[in-house]
C-alpha cells in the first residue's frame, strides 16, 4: 500500500491500517524533510515569543519502526500510472502498488498581483513557511494580513501578542465570513478591535509595494497606502489534486470519491483537505479542511482497506485560538437560517445554535467548551435534533444530549 502524503490524514491512516490488524507492507511518502508534525500550532503556539520553536511532530521516530511503516522523505509521487499500478518518485524510483492513497492535502492560493513575491510578503502553509513568518515577527513593526479567515485572524492575535501595529485586509464583508455566522464574526472582530486590530472590510489589495526588493507598502482599490515591513498572505488553500488530474482520476475542486473514499479507480482511494466527499452533514459532495475530517477520515478508510467496509459519516467539527478567544464549530450549516444564543455573550461566553428548517445544525462556541461536546454529540445523527425538543429543556445541550 502506498500513502501519497504523511500529513494529518496520511500518517493516522498508517497508525489505523496497523490498529485495525493489516499486516501487509505501508510506504508513506512525502515531499517534506523530516519527521511528519501538527499543522495547527504552525499558527498559534509556534509563533509566541516565548514559545518552543520546536514543532510537534505527529508520531515520534519510533512510531514509524515500531508499526514496520515506511517513510519516504522528500522524495515526492511524480506521477501516477494507473493500468500498471505504479507511481514514480521524484528521485525516479517506480513503485508497485496494489492500493494507492492520495492524501495530498490543500496549498495556499496564491494571490496574483504585482509586489506578491517581495521578501516580508509570507504565505503559512507548512513549518518552512512557519519558521519564516516568527523570524519576520521579531523585527516587523507594522503588518498587514490578507484575508480575515481563520488562519489570517490567528496570525493577526500572534503579531497583536507581540506588539506590532496589525491592520487586516478582507475582500468579504465580515470575518471568517465563510465558515461562521454573523453573530460569531462581528464577536470576534470586536474581540480583535477591542486588542488594536484594524480592519479593512470589502477591500481587495491591489498592489504590494516595495524598494531594494522587500515590501514597505500594500495598496488597495480605494488607493489607500499601508505601510508594511510584514505582509502575511492568507486568502485559502486549493486542494493538491494535480497528481490525480493527471492520471484521469475524477477532480472538482478536490479528488471526487464516493462515501467509502474511492476514487473513480477501485485502487485508489482519497482522504482528509484533498478529498472531495458526500457528506450526510450537507448532502452534498463536500471538501473540508480541518484535522478532525483528515483524521476521520483515515480511521474509516482503514477499516474498509482491512476488509470491513465503512460509509462515512462523521460529524464535523473545528476548532480556532485566537489570542484569549477560542472557536470551536461542531456541525455544517449551508444557508443563513434562524439561530438561538445560549450563555452570557457580555463575558464572551457563549454559543450560537444555527438551524435549518427547525432542525439543528451546526453550534458555534466562543469559550463554552461543555457547549462544544455536547454539540457534536446531538449532531452524530443529522437531523435527528428539532427546536422544539431543544426548547422543551431550555436548550440546555447537555440535557438534550444525555
Ligand atoms: P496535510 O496535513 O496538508 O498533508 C498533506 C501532505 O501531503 C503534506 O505533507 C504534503 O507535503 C504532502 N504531499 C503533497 N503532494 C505530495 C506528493 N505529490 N507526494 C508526496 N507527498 C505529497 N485545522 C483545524 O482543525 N484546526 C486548526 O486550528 C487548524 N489550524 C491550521 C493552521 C495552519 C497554519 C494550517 C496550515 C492548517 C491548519 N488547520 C487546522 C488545517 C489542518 O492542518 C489541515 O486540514 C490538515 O493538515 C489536513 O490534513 P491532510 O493530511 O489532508 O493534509
Amino acid at each position: 500500500m502506498i500513502v501519497t502524503g504523511a500529513g494529518h490524514a496520511g500518517v493516522q491512516l498508517a497508525d489505523s491500517l496497523r490498529a485495525e490488524g493489516f499486516s501487509g507492507r505501508i510506504t508513506l511518502v512525502d515531499t517534506a524533510v523530516g519527521l511528519p508534525y501538527q499543522r495547527p500550532p504552525l499558527s498559534k503556539d509556534y509563533l509566541g515569543k516565548t514559545a518552543d520553536p520546536e514543532y510537534l511532530p505527529l508520531r515520534a521516530r519510533s512510531f514509524y519502526a515500531d508499526r514496520d511503516v515506511e517513510l519516504v522523505e522528500g522524495d515526492p509521487v511524480v506521477s501516477i500510472d494507473r493500468p500498471a499500478r505504479t507511481v514514480t518518485l521524484f528521485g525516479g524510483q517506480v513503485v508497485h502498488y496494489s492500493a494507492l492513497v492520495l492524501a495530498t492535502g490543500a496549498r495556499p492560493r496564491r494571490l496574483d498581483i504585482p509586489g506578491v513575491d517581495l521578501a516580508g510578503v509570507c504565505r503559512l502553509r507548512d513549518a518552512g513557511d512557519a519558521a519564516t513568518v516568527r523570524a519576520e515577527l521579531e523585527h516587523a513593526r507594522r503588518v498587514v494580513v490578507i484575508g480575515a479567515g481563520f488562519i489570517g485572524l490567528e496570525l493577526a492575535a500572534a503579531a497583536l501578542d507581540r506588539g506590532l501595529d496589525v491592520t487586516v485586509v478582507e475582500l468579504g464583508s465580515r470575518a471568517m465570513g465563510r465558515a461562521v455566522c454573523p453573530q460569531i464574526s462581528a464577536h470576534v472582530r470586536g474581540a480583535h478591535e477591542a486588542r488594536g486590530v484594524r480592519f479593512e472590510f470589502g477591500r481587495v489589495v491591489t498592489e504590494i509595494l516595495g524598494a531594494d526588493g522587500r515590501v514597505h507598502t500594500v495598496v488597495t482599490d480605494d488607493g489607500t497606502r499601508h505601510p508594511a515591513d510584514l505582509v502575511i498572505v492568507g486568502v485559502g488553500v486549493l486542494p493538491d489534486d494535480v497528481l490525480a488530474a493527471q492520471c484521469g482520476l475524477g477532480t472538482d475542486d478536490g479528488v471526487v470519491v464516493d462515501g467509502y473514499f474511492r476514487t473513480t479507480d477501485p485502487h485508489v482511494w482519497a482522504i482528509g483537505d484533498c478529498a472531495r466527499f458526500p457528506s450526510r452533514h450537507t448532502g452534498l459532495l463536500t471538501r473540508l479542511e480541518s484535522v478532525q475530517n483528515a483524521v476521520d477520515h483515515a480511521r474509516t478508510l482503514a477499516k474498509t482497506l482491512t476488509g470491513h467496509p465503512t460509509e462515512y459519516d462523521r460529524v464535523p467539527w473545528f476548532w480556532s485560538h485566537q489570542g484569549a478567544t477560542k472557536i470551536q464549530i461542531a456541525g455544517i450549516a449551508r444557508t443563513e437560517g434562524p439561530v438561538t444564543v445560549i450563555g452570557d455573550i457580555g463575558r464572551g461566553k457563549f454559543s450560537i445554535l444555527r438551524f435549518q428548517q427547525d432542525t439543528l445544525v451546526c453550534v458555534e462556541s466562543i469559550n463554552h467548551p461543555a457547549a462544544h461536546s455536547s454539540a457534536r454529540a446531538l449532531l452524530a445523527v443529522p437531523g435527528a435534533i428539532d427546536r422544539t425538543t431543544l426548547a422543551s429543556v431550555d436548550f440546555d445541550l447537555k440535557r438534550a444530549a444525555s
